[in-house]
């Protein structure tokens, strides 16, 4: 490392580094500026008092920023690019884990695919990467605290590897940041998941986990020097070692989205993550969330993926490349409004695949331009997609919008504004 001359910690005495807009890490979400604005707002850690604002430059020190104060209001500046990954994969595993042992055990030709490996016990392949796992996943995980703002400073601020869980509390600001995708060090082996069987990994870069008044503004999400393309295959299917960039889960609620770059991913957003019935009586009712201003760049598919929630998205702009499935999943019981976006498609892309319906459930779409064009995003599906109709009429009107900018404006206005290194 050899960085002696970085120093931790300290205060609101410190003055604004050159690039920090004065005041920007206690700006609040402005009054009427989607769902985190409802009821009480989101004001984040904007009430910090000096010995609750932090500048940290470690992961290490911000999980202690994180840990000090209990929820009193703070504020966190991260400086610098943090690895929030880890030594290596192999500081995480425990002793005897084998990765070849692992593929030797649960090849298909010698465990077939009929069962799981859950039952396996603790000094097996699958128990052994089972303990690795926890190790990976209690370094890696970051809990921030009700009434927190995490900002970066200047252009170069963010985190590689790690995972925010914002669960379980109330108020919380999530600004300038760009969030390498974590690389889980030890997928799970399902064979039972399709007919081929799957990898299935964890750790989203950042998570809303039954948490209200959040709000995520001019973050970038991003597999980076990590993309998919590089993983490699086993058993004849991708190892695949990322899961979600921003899912928002369990009876979250009241969220805004706003000047974020979501690129180079595969599965981006979930809101809701389940369609069982005990999900459905913690979500019904919640997972309201607004998406504003986001770059969708490169992504395969949930941009996001909705479930029972009222989502309101617009003035968005999608750009699809190689491999583009989908936009907006329409789930269970979602009442998704989807207006003023821009969708840049390449040759070849279908616009009747920008929605892709996953239960009966109605949409709003109205106001979106594809290719420069006005498209009916329903009648375009609902034409191209045989067997699969989407209702028009989501039921509710979104009234938490501050400006809505020209669907066609907006591939300008995004392109120059979204995304981390614009604000701190
Ligand atoms: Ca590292
Ligand atoms: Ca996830």
């Amino acid at each position: 490392m050899g960085c002696t001359a970085l120093v931790l910690a300290v205060t609101g005495t410190a003055p604004a580094q050159a690039g920090q807009r004065a005041g920007a890490e206690r700006q609040v979400l402005p009054a009427g500026d989607g769902w985190a604005a409802y009821g009480a707002g989101t004001t984040g850690g904007a009430a910090a008092d000096r010995s609750h604002v932090y500048t940290v430059t470690t992961w290490e020190q911000f999980k202690a920023a994180l840990a000090d104060g209990g929820s009193a209001p703070k504020i966190i500046r991260v400086r610098g690019t943090i690895d929030a990954d880890g030594p290596s994969c192999d500081s995480f595993a425990v002793p005897g884990y084998d990765f070849g042992a692992y593929l030797a055990k649960y090849a298909p030709e010698s465990w077939g695919r009929a069962t799981t490996l859950d039952g396996e016990p603790a000094d097996s392949p699958e128990g052994l990467r089972r303990a690795s796992a926890a190790n990976q996943d209690a370094y890696i995980k970051a809990e921030v605290p009700a009434n927190t703002t995490v900002i970066g400073v200047g252009k170069d601020a963010g985190f590689n590897g790690a995972s925010l869980q914002i669960k379980g509390v109330d108020n919380v600001i999530v600004r300038n940041l760009r969030f390498e995708s974590p690389l889980d060090c030890f997928p799970q082996w399902d064979p039972t998941d399709t007919a081929d069987g799957n990898w299935n990994s964890e750790y989203d870069s950042a998570v809303v986990y039954g948490s209200a008044h959040v709000w995520m503004d001019h973050d970038t999400f991003t597999d980076g020097d990590h993309p998919d393309s590089t993983l490699p295959y086993y058993f004849g299917r991708i190892y695949e070692q990322h899961d979600g960039e921003l899912d928002i889960v369990k009876g979250a609620d009241y969220v805004t989205a706003s000047w974020n770059v979501f690129e180079d991913h595969d599965k981006t957003i979930l809101v809701g993550n389940s369609d069982s019935a005990a999900t459905a009586a913690v979500d019904r009712g919640h997972l309201k969330v607004t998406f504003h201003h986001n770059l969708f760049r490169n992504l395969v598919e949930r941009a996001p993926r909705v479930r029972f929630g009222q989502v309101d998205s617009y003035d968005n702009h999608f750009v699809a490349g190689d491999g583009y499935s989908y936009s907006y999943g329409i789930g269970m019981e979602s009442q998704l409004v989807a207006e003023h976006n821009a969708f840049t498609l390449p040759a070849g892309a279908k616009a009747g695949s920008i929605l892709k319906k996953w239960k009966e459930a109605p949409v709003t779409a109205a106001d979106n331009y594809v290719n420069g064009r006005h498209t009916d995003l329903i009648a375009v599906h609902n034409a191209e997609v045989p067997g699969e109709t989407l209702q028009s009429g989501a039921g509710w009107t979104p009234a938490l919008r501050t400006r809505v900018d020209p669907a066609r404006a907006v591939p300008g206005l995004v392109g120059h504004r979204a995304g981390a290194g614009r604000v701190g």
